[in-house]
């Protein structure tokens, strides 16, 4: 599973990434963190950053993007991560493409938390709150100037991602406004639809092909109407559902749609679709044994 998680200062990123990240066993990679560390550090990378986001402006684009280059080619990055904070920018959005592309790597989906802006500075007020009672260091940048900077950067240059990944098919939207619980079953729900639904789908397609192969090596004539009946019949009826599923959620009618969708894809899918696709395929191989017999 390789996911973005996209949303403003305070929208809950981190909170849910980290609850993906004992759901699905993948790593977490937080460009923020990354900079805080080397900042910590004092590292050539974090003394350049450093007074960047104390202002609450965005590090240069090649910076993040070496960062996370180099992250990715580590072993733990293998099996699945969620980008947390990255990209911010669609200069940052095309590097990872091409670094994904590069590394053969396919990303999965863009979770978009959607949230009321009126609501992110009692977010960040409560959390520096809460790290105080803890006796916790408290970000430099938590403070309402900052805040107002960073949210005046994640208008004018991370927005626009959202029509980058929902032209490419990419994005989810989860009402962020919702408790901590519940986007992370929204998140859930629509992770679950989209891998059901296009479980399904690559399900359909090998047994489309199965049908066809095995009418081919028949080598009967009525081979060819026999796989279109099957290819044309059950198959693209699964398919059609699966993809009504991985729609739904892809539009934000994340829940019960998505679900609704997904489960139909499942009941129309394997065994079903199988036997469906078989019994049209005999069909059309009889009419056509007919009519040579009638001729
Ligand atoms: P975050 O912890 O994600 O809120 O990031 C804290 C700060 O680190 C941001 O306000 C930026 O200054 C910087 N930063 C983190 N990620 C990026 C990124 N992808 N591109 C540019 N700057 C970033």
């Amino acid at each position: 599973m390789r996911l973005i998680l996209l949303g403003p200062p305070g929208s809950g990123k981190g909170t849910q990434a980290q609850r993906l990240v004992q759901r699905f066993g993948i790593i977490q990679l937080s460009t923020g963190d990354m900079l805080r560390a080397a900042v910590a550090a004092q590292t050539p990378v974090g003394i350049k950053a450093q007074g960047i986001m104390a202002s609450g402006g965005l590090v240069p684009d090649e910076i993040v993007i070496g960062i996370i280059s180099d992250r990715l080619d580590q072993p733990d990055a293998a099996n699945g991560f969620i980008l947390d904070g990255f990209p911010r920018t669609v200069p940052q959005a095309e590097a990872l493409d091409e670094l994904l592309k590069k590394k053969q790597m396919r990303l999965d989906s863009v979770i978009e938390l959607r949230v009321n802006e009126s609501v992110l500075l009692q977010r960040v007020e409560t959390r520096v709150a809460e790290m105080r009672s803890r006796g916790e260091a408290v970000r430099a940048d938590d403070t309402p100037e900052v805040l107002t900077n960073r949210l005046a950067s994640y208008r004018a240059l991370t927005e626009p991602l959202i029509h980058y990944y929902s032209e490419r098919r990419k994005l989810l939207t989860v009402d962020g406004m919702m408790s901590i619980e519940h986007v992370t079953q929204e998140i859930g729900r629509i992770l679950s639809a989209i891998g059901a639904a296009e479980a399904k789908a690559s399900q359909k397609k090998s047994a489309t092909k199965r049908i066809a192969k095995a009418s081919k090596k028949s080598g009967k004539k009525g081979a060819k109407p026999a796989a279109k009946a099957a290819k044309s019949g059950a198959a693209r009826k699964g398919t059609k559902a699966a993809g009504k599923g991985a729609r739904a959620a892809r539009k934000g009618k994340a829940g019960k749609k998505a679900s609704r969708g997904a489960k139909k894809a499942a009941r129309k899918a394997p065994s079903g679709s199988r036997a469906r696709g078989a019994g049209k395929a005999k069909k059309a191989a009889k009419k056509v044994t007919k009519k040579r017999a009638k001729a």
